[in-house]
């Protein structure tokens, strides 16, 4: 048996002042100046040591409390008030709100699950990934229990195309050819940001994170430089110039490769396997109405690996646009009945910003997933989106230490690798892999409401 997957966590603190739920408000006007004022008992000293940070104009006061409420309660005048930190609340947008994006902080800080430990006090429904529900009966007596080590949960899955039968040579060797197939422990790879601050030390930050991880980073071919190319056998090389300047060398030393659709996809593909056979390529897909169809074609041709990428809302393109998790399970159950779904991993990608995403999207039929934003989010981005108007990130994420962010991705994937092995011993299973197109054990919400309704309104 393989050594059990286990992800390091370390302490990689904060590097700029957080930005909290809570905020303090005191109010100056109606002090009566009692002779020992209620800042002065802050056992944290929050008011002695407050300060401003002008860059990104946080005052201190909120990031330092610790919520005791001393100061609130004992001011005799009741001037200290603790709110809703406006801050906080101008954090991301509808979809990156700011309680996804300070849990990721949380966890890109500790390794640790975010616990609320008062129960789920959010809505029960919404769109998205919140209109599924995962069936989580083994929970009262979890027979693989994954993270205490009780029973061996595996989270590995295959990137590659798999054959569907093996011949036998008279020998009694294997006679077919076998397609190259690369293990990933984690079902995840990072992929390129849709937005982020120049130069080489993201990108650099996200290989050193998949290399200490064991999976692959995508990276443009216009960033292979001296200082990635350490980092290739965790690279997917994104084809996003002229595939003929790609040097053979480059290509003998690369494992994955990733292309973009179009109609010399296939051709491309069989190029870069003449040159090594052993490459993976996979093929970048804007998901949309015809997707189902191009898929099949492109697996009846031979492609591997579909990686299907909507926005960073998990939307694709056009006047109505299913959302990721929508157009992947029509992709999948199109594929299962056409019988080809076996033969090709796919991979999801665009608006997976929570860890119940990864085991959603599984559910729904992706063999992986691909994430960006939240690896940003790891290294303290505030998702304000400033970089992509070229103003100055406000945490100077140009200049992030590549080994501090790999740090708190490796952080991350550990609270995301915990929470996966919870839902599928909470679902009683025992591998990744078998989690894929699952659906009989989720609910859907237009499923529930469609059975529910369906009947209403009829006479009997
Ligand atoms: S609430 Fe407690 S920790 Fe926060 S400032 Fe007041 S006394 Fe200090
Ligand atoms: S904090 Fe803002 S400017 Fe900096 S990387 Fe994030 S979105 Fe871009």
């Amino acid at each position: 048996m393989p050594p059990k997957y286990h992800i390091e966590t370390s302490q990689a603190p904060n590097q700029y002042q957080k930005i909290t739920r809570s905020g303090i408000i005191a109010w100056e006007e109606g002090c009566l100046k009692c002779a020992r004022c209620v800042k002065k008992d802050c056992v944290y000293q929050v008011y002695e040591k407050r300060g401003l940070d002008d860059r990104q104009m946080l005052d201190s006061l909120d990031s330092a409390c610790m919520d005791c409420f001393r100061c609130v309660q004992n001011c005799p005048n009741r001037l200290i008030h603790k709110g809703l930190n406006p801050s906080y609340k101008a954090l991301g947008d509808h979809y990156w709100t700011p309680e996804i994006i300070s849990g990721l902080w949380f966890q890109a800080e500790s390794g640790r699950i975010p616990v609320s430990g008062a129960g789920y006090g959010g809505p029960f429904s919404g769109p998205g990934f919140d209109a599924m529900w995962t069936d989580m009966s083994e929970i009262v007596r979890p027979t693989r229990d994954g993270i205490h080590g009780r029973e061996y949960i595996s989270t590995t899955v295959d990137v590659g195309r798999k054959a569907m039968s093996i011949e036998f040579g008279p020998g009694g060797e294997i006679a077919s050819p076998a397609p190259p197939l690369v293990e990933i422990p984690l079902p995840v790879i990072f992929d390129m940001l849709p937005w982020s601050p120049p130069g080489d030390n993201i990108p650099l930050a996200f290989l050193y994170g998949a290399r200490a991880l064991g999976t692959f980073a995508v990276v443009r071919q216009s960033g292979i430089s001296p200082a990635t190319r350490e980092f290739l056998p965790h690279a997917i090389i994104y084809v996003d110039g002229n595939p003929g300047s790609l040097k053979e060398e480059l290509l003998s030393s690369a494992r994955i490769i990733e292309i973009p659709d179009g109609k010399d996809a296939i051709a491309l593909q069989q190029r870069f396997k003449s040159i090594n056979p052993a490459l993976v390529v996979m093929i970048r897909l804007r998901p949309g109405p015809k997707i189902t169809e191009r898929a099949l074609a492109l697996i009846e041709q031979g492609a591997e690996v579909l990686h299907l990428v909507a926005d960073e809302y998990g939307l694709e393109e056009g006047s109505e646009p299913l959302f990721i998790k929508e157009r992947v399970k029509e992709v999948h159950l199109h594929l299962v009945d056409k019988g080809a779904r076996d033969q090709v991993t796919i991979i999801g990608g665009g608006g997976i910003a929570m860890a119940e995403h990864m085991a959603k999207l599984i559910i729904c039929g992706a063999d992986a997933l691909s994430i960006d934003i939240p690896l940003l989010v790891a290294m303290e981005c505030r998702v304000c989106r400033r970089c992509k108007e070229g103003i100055a990130c406000p945490v100077e994420l140009d200049g992030v230490d590549p080994v501090w962010g790999s740090l708190r991705i490796a952080n991350l994937m550990a609270a995301w690798h915990s929470q996966l092995l919870e839902i599928l011993g909470a679902m009683g299973i025992r591998e990744a892999r078998r989690l894929r197109g699952e659906m009989g054990r989720a609910m859907f919400f237009e499923d529930l409401e469609r059975e529910i309704f369906a009947t209403m309104g009829k006479r009997g």
